[in-house]
């Protein structure tokens, strides 16, 4: 904790300091263009990547960057509310859903259930993302444990781009031309962001 004590101080000292102007217009309101949906991963920070400040992106994590389809939770959806929020509240302009290499959430799928077993609400949750590892087991034999990884974080990443389209929020947006979906894969070890193309049916580095 200490560490992220005097992490405040410094920030109150030097950043918070220097920028006192561009804070007291953003205590305002906030103004968001996009919705950005990641994984909880420590390593994983949206705002460094996308070098965007605070009020710039509207943000949910969640284990795995998982979008539950909009049948699949009654009541506790958390990301369905932040959905509704940001589509027709700060009525966003895009969402992107972006995985991230060495993803241990999607590691875990092929983990036997019994090492999930202390830990049931994650276990249930890694449920939502079962179809993905069956549809990479089902086209992906002989494969090794690494491409499967990496196969399978790009595939979570569609997944989870057709599972947005669920909520009727989104889908009439997206009708409307008002909104537009987008799949990222951030590689934490390179630094590099990908784009899936539809055109090519791949994920297309950022340049
Ligand atoms: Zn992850």
């Amino acid at each position: 904790m200490k560490k992220l004590y005097k992490g405040i101080h410094e920030f109150q000292e030097s950043y918070f300091k220097k920028e006192k102007d561009f804070f007291k217009r953003l205590s305002k309101d906030q103004t968001p263009e996009t919705l950005f949906i990641t994984c909880s991963d420590s390593r994983v920070d949206p705002n460094l990547v996308t070098q965007s400040r605070p009020g710039d992106i509207f943000i949910v994590r969640n284990v795995g960057n998982i979008v539950p389809p909009y049948d699949a939770m009654k009541g506790d959806n958390s990301v369905a509310a932040a959905l509704e929020f940001a589509v027709l509240g700060l009525n966003v302009r895009d969402i992107i859903i972006c995985g991230h290499s060495m993803c241990g959430a999607l590691q875990a799928l092929y983990k036997d259930e019994k090492e999930l077993e202390n830990m049931p609400h994650l276990n249930d949750w890694l449920q939502l993302a079962v179809p993905v590892r069956k549809m990479v087991e089902r086209y992906n034999t002989n494969i090794t444990s690494k491409s499967r990884q990496r196969i399978t974080e790009e595939k979570n990443v569609l997944y989870q781009l057709h599972n947005v389209q669920t909520y009727p929020c989104v889908n009439q947006a997206v009708k409307d031309g008002k909104l537009h979906l987008h799949g990222w894969y951030y590689d934490i070890g390179t630094g590099d962001v990908y784009t899936y193309k539809p055109s090519s049916d791949s994920f297309e580095r950022i340049v």
